[in-house]
């Protein structure tokens, strides 16, 4: 069941927003927590709005999870981003030791490496299923490990919003000429790829988009799908809902513990950060595909938003242009081409198998029997 959407009046969404900042304001005006008894305070810094349902939430559970777990010997304080930091800095904060660990999504790093963009999802790539599988078992956490590393992080899948949706948009895409002009914020790879088809294209943090379309900074963005989409409240200012989300299939979201930080802490408080996070990596997806559905609903029949489809001929331009952009981006450095390189054998991998299970499955499901 839906919650009550944040966003269904003006000034409720505007406390929203800004409600993190003047928190942020009231908790910077505290005393800095004491270590008493063995216990720790650790600051986790995040790129979500204050308690955004969804992914700001994913935070705040497994930052409770933990605290609880240990029974406050790691107490985990979650800071909303603008609060300790801005969104995008959350990063630096943390590999400087600022911050002990972020919750964000790793392709807004992909300035410090493109290898980064594979751990939250690129544009045609591997489904929440398929990037659990490649993470946790294809060698996928080794290379990340190995990567964090060297920014001394330690990251973990830390949430997944299952397929995202395309994006909001004030006329048809009918074409890839369509996106000529286009001033769209669409973060990671697929932002590059439309950027290559002529758009012009930005990445700004969830907490600034609503305002930025408003005023016309941008003509049409994307975020997440129906639930938090409709939180957002871009139904107001956007006439069209396209699908699928290409450029994110399966976004997974990230812990990352600076390394230092994670290298002191117990076993125990290891299994415990470790057992938390993929925990949280099911329970939000969860969420997500509970929440999806109804949400669509009252988009299309309350709030009059139309769906589009980007269609076979934009899919596969797209597609195209994807491949080319990874390939490139993948010389970058060693570490990025075998990043990339185990990426796509575990796609090529999951295509194999999803054929036949998940895809042929669906196809089945929706056969014009009689059921309910
Ligand atoms: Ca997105």
């Amino acid at each position: 069941m839906v919650k009550r959407p944040l966003a269904s009046k003006k000034s409720s969404r505007r406390s929203f927003l800004v409600g993190g900042a003047a928190l942020g304001a009231a908790a910077a005006t505290l005393p800095a927590p004491a270590i008493a008894q063995g216990k720790r305070t650790l600051k986790m810094v995040t790129t979500w709005p204050k308690n955004l349902p969804g992914l700001g939430m994913a935070a705040e559970h497994v930052a409770k999870r933990i605290t609880e777990a240990t029974d406050g010997q790691l107490t985990v304080k979650v800071y909303a981003a603008g609060e300790l930091v801005g969104a995008f800095d959350v990063f630096d904060a943390v590999s400087s030791g600022n911050a002990d660990m972020y919750h964000g999504a790793e392709y807004y790093f992909q300035g410090k490496s493109p290898a980064f963009n594979f751990f939250s999802g690129v544009p045609f790539g591997l489904t929440s299923n398929e990037m659990n599988a490649w993470i946790y078992y294809g060698g996928g956490q080794e290379l990340w490990d190995e990567l964090s590393a060297k920014f001394k992080l330690k990251p973990f899948l830390c949430a997944n919003t299952g397929v995202q949706m395309g994006g909001w948009f004030n006329k048809e895409i009918n074409s890839t000429e369509d996106f000529k002009g286009l001033k769209i914020r669409m973060p990671g790879l697929g932002g590059e790829v439309l950027r290559r088809l002529g758009a012009s294209v930005v990445s700004i943090p969830g907490g600034e988009i609503y305002t930025s379309l408003q005023q016309g900074v941008i003509d049409a963005t994307e975020w997440v799908g129906p639930w938090n989409d409709m939180i957002f409240g871009f139904y107001k200012i956007a006439k069209y809902y396209y699908w699928p989300g290409f450029h994110e299939p399966g976004s997974a979201l990230a812990l990352s513990m600076n390394l230092d930080v994670w290298e002191s802490l117990t076993k125990s408080q290891k299994v415990i950060v470790q057992s938390a996070c993929a925990a949280q990596n099911d329970m939000t997806l969860a969420e997500f595909n509970a929440n999806n559905s109804s949400a669509l609903a009252t988009l299309v029949d309350k709030h009059k938003v139309e769906l589009r489809r980007f269609s076979d001929e934009i899919l596969t331009t797209i597609g195209e242009m994807s491949g080319k952009v990874m390939h490139e981006m993948a010389q970058a450095d060693d570490i990025t081409r075998r990043i990339y390189e185990s990426y796509l054998s575990s796609r090529r991998d999951s295509i194999r198998w999803s054929h036949l299970a998940e895809e042929t499955f669906w196809e089945a499901r929706r056969l014009p029997f009689s059921y309910d």
